[in-house]
């Protein structure tokens, strides 16, 4: 597509052209079964295991500690269902935020159907977890606390290693859905004592469809997928080889070039954020304003409807994501908007706008010009705007 501006990273990401390089050969030479027992698997087993080291790299993990899978939403359900399954002699209660993501929502969902009990923490009007209330939900019968390592709305970072230390000193397990943190982030699983971790590799310039779970030596989990002896015999079906070479090369490219794009991303972020702010009357960033993921923006627009400025940005090859509506077509505001306290329409005039390291400052000028006219459109049609400009309220809380 020509013209195109894509800031919806946060829902996937463009393969990296390293990505694809390295992935073709797996697809086309190397295409052997990492089980068979000829030379062809023998390419195929190295290339696994090169990736599995590159994935543990990054996050100061041991090789023999990262399992793949296909992807975020299995290493979520994964870790929440085979730790609550596997520990009900000890316990039934699961610790978790309530701004997770739907992997996370559901699988507690479908386990509070089979007899677990989910205490699902508030968040502040920023969305940042307070550790001492992950302290004081403890129970005797906590066996899992589940906290994400940055929300992919509205981009906070979570008190990662608070929670992790409070989770050790109380001999409890601690998952961390770091889907959208794994390579934008200094990820530390040892320091930030983590015990598994879910990550995916098509929101890091990888392919979609696969992904990992970190499982810390020592943690044992049933399978989740049952049937051959893959992955030291916890997560059956033939590996997808060129999806984990793909996963692998993300990984050591992030770990090569994180530093240099998270500046850059943090730069264009701030600009965008501080003229969207300064120029669009009645709007309010979502999500913190340091504890952030460098390439997220998420604003409330007061008086209009997200999902139109999507479609008029749409019209112009502007690609955005709104607050509401998550993915599912539903018409209810998204349920981390409402956790940071937004009412609902505020919420569903709330537009998410996530930066890639690509993205240049002639794409984020060109979309803010783009908002700016599609919000003043909008507004102009709306009663409840002109009401607003009648009542002479200049400034308003959003
Ligand atoms: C995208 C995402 C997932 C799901 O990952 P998939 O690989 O798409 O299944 C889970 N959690 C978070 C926070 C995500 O952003």
């Amino acid at each position: 597509m020509k013209g195109k501006i894509y800031l919806d990273n946060a829902a996937t990401t463009e393969t990296h052209p390293e990505v694809l390089e390295a992935m073709i050969p797996y697809l086309k030479g190397f295409y052997g079964n990492p089980s068979s027992i000829h030379g062809m698997a023998k390419y195929a087993r190295d290339a696994r295991e090169c990736a599995r080291s590159s994935v543990a790299e990054l996050i100061n993990a041991e090789p023999k500690e990262i399992y793949f899978t296909s992807g975020g939403t299995e290493s979520d359900n994964w870790a929440l269902k085979s730790v609550a399954f596997g520990n009900r002699s000890k316990g039934n209660h699961i610790i978790v935020s309530k701004i997770e993501h739907h992997a996370v929502m559901n699988s507690c969902e479908f386990l509070e159907k089979n007899g677990f009990e989910i205490t699902y923490l508030d968040v502040d009007e920023y969305g940042t977890v307070d550790p001492e209330d992950v302290r004081k939900a403890l129970r005797p019968e906590t066996v899992l606390i589940s906290v994400m390592y940055a929300n992919n709305e509205i981009g906070t970072i979570e008190p990662i290693s608070e929670i992790g230390k409070i989770a050790r000193e109380n001999g409890v397990l601690f998952h961390t859905d770091a889907v959208q943190a794994f390579g934008h982030v200094q990820i530390d699983v040892k320091r930030e004592n983590i015990d598994l971790l879910s990550a995916s590799a098509h929101k890091l310039y990888g392919p979609k469809g696969v992904g990992a779970l970190y499982i810390r030596e020592g943690v044992k989990l049933e399978p989740l997928v049952h049937g051959g002896a893959q992955e030291r015999g916890v997560r059956a079906g033939t590996e997808n080889v060129p999806g984990i070479v793909g996963m692998g090369k993300a990984a050591e490219i992030a770990k090569r070039d994180m530093v240099e794009r998270n500046a850059k991303e943090t730069e264009l972020r701030d600009h965008m954020v501080r003229r969207i702010l300064e120029e669009v009357p009645f709007t309010k960033l979502n999500g913190h304003m340091i504890q952030r993921l460098s390439g997220n923006v998420n604003i409330a627009f007061r008086f209009i409807e997200g999902e139109s400025v999507l479609m008029m940005l749409n019209h112009k090859g502007i690609f955005v994501s709104t607050g509401s509506a998550c993915a599912s077509g539903s018409l209810d505001p998204s349920h981390v908007l409402l956790a940071i306290g937004l009412e609902h329409e505020v919420a569903h005039g709330s537009i998410r706008f996530t930066l890639s390291y690509k993205t240049t400052r002639d794409e984020v000028d060109e979309a803010v010009d783009a908002v700016k006219e599609s919000v003043e459109r909008l507004r102009a049609m709306s009663p409840l705007y002109a009401d607003h400009l009648k009542s002479g309220i200049e400034k308003m809380e959003v």
